[in-house]
């Protein structure tokens, strides 16, 4: 007999998020380069502020967040007003969708683009719409033919997960002016940090009624396990999102340990550079091992292989040297592996792996 209780339509058709693992059974001396988490933690000031706010668990917390708007607004030149913070920056996409696509609505990602984009827009009774890259990179051409009267969020990730590519700010500013106009753009700017100079799309949002930003503290700032996010856009979209928002989103512990963690811009700076001199050596070690990536911008590295049966080769002799990284097939990338920045014994581990996996298969 079948049951009379159903989902709404679309959520049978969303795919379970994989996480990144965390353990190979029976090995021992395990790196994680699975989660692109930022292997130095995050700021001690970020740690003894969690550990404060533990006195006060009785209360509720904040919720309209205002000290940690002021801090995001003051340390990035933003309004607080147009900031609005979320559980990861996955809970801002899911508001999104939540309040701007339904059942008959289109939204727009990248070929390679994050999987909670189609998870959101399915689980919102939306259609996920995925438009070509061009080399791995976002093509702003196939975006724009992309769009319909009914695409209502176009999401792009600059730099991108997990190709690592990302596109400029005429580009950026291309695809917003070229979209129809029922349609937000989301940038999402997980891994902006990492880039020097570059300010995520904050002016874009900033000047523009149809775009909003998204971020988070879950890299650079390595908060991935206490889950903050923020996103910036034109009053309008975030009142809206703030209706849909739960009051308590966010626990007292989130915000202390994120509003310390962006005041220490020095600790911030420190691990955006060492991620940067530990990308370019790992990539360069890989290259010269018959192992090419695209330049990457963020904090992993995608790692070309001549197939899927020597990407997946590959991945079972890093695992068997305890080292996890991330198969990334579910990207569409099934001869790839994303590669974590670790610290330098990380990156000199995986380098050393995939040196004897090369050497044992010529
Ligand atoms: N966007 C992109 C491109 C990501 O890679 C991730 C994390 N994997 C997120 C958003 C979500 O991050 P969080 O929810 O931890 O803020």
């Amino acid at each position: 007999m079948t049951s009379a209780i159903v989902p709404q339509p679309g959520i049978l058709d969303i795919a379970l998020y994989q996480g990144g693992k965390a353990k190979i059974d029976g090995v021992a001396d395990v790196v994680k380069l699975s989660s692109n988490e930022n292997p130095f933690g995050p700021s001690p000031k970020a740690i003894a502020a969690a550990e404060a706010s533990l006195g006060a668990l009785h209360r509720y917390p904040s919720t309209d967040h205002a000290a940690l708007r002021c801090a995001i607004g003051e340390m990035h030149g933003l309004d607080p007003d147009r900031i609005i913070c979320g559980v990861g920056s996955d809970e801002i996409i899911t508001f999104l969708c939540q309040a701007y696509a339904g059942p008959g609505d289109e939204v727009l990602h990248t070929e390679h683009g994050f999987l909670m984009y189609a998870i959101s827009a399915r689980a919102a009774g939306a259609t996920p719409v995925a438009a070509p890259e061009r080399e791995r990179t976002a093509d702003v051409d196939a975006l724009l033919a992309a769009c319909t009267d009914r695409t209502k969020l176009v999401f792009l990730a600059n730099p991108n997960n997990p190709t690592g590519t990302m596109i400029g700010g005429n580009d950026l500013a291309r695809l917003a002016g070229g979209l129809p106009p029922q349609a937000i753009l989301v940038i999402d700017g997980a891994y902006a940090e990492y880039v020097e100079g570059y300010d995520g799309g904050a002016a874009l949002a900033g000047a523009r009624d149809n775009v909003v930003m998204t971020r988070t503290f879950s890299k650079l700032y390595g908060l991935g396990g206490l889950r903050i996010g923020w996103g910036y856009g034109p009053a309008a979209i975030i009142d809206v999102l703030n209706r849909v928002r739960g009051p308590f989103n966010l626990s007292a512990t989130q915000l202390e340990a994120a509003e310390a963690a962006v005041r220490d811009a020095d600790y911030a700076e420190r691990c955006r550079a060492e991620n940067a001199r530990l990308r370019e050596k790992l990539a360069h070690d890989l290259a010269a091992l018959g192992v090419p990536s695209d330049t990457s911008q963020g904090n992993f590295v995608l790692a070309r292989f001549a197939s899927e049966t020597e990407a997946a080769a590959c991945d079972a002799h890093l695992q068997s040297r305890g080292l996890i990284v991330r198969r990334v097939a579910g990207y569409g990338l099934p001869h790839c592996l994303r590669i974590t920045i670790g610290d330098e014994a990380a990156c000199t581990r995986v380098a050393a792996a995939v040196a004897e996996f090369r050497a044992a298969r010529t």
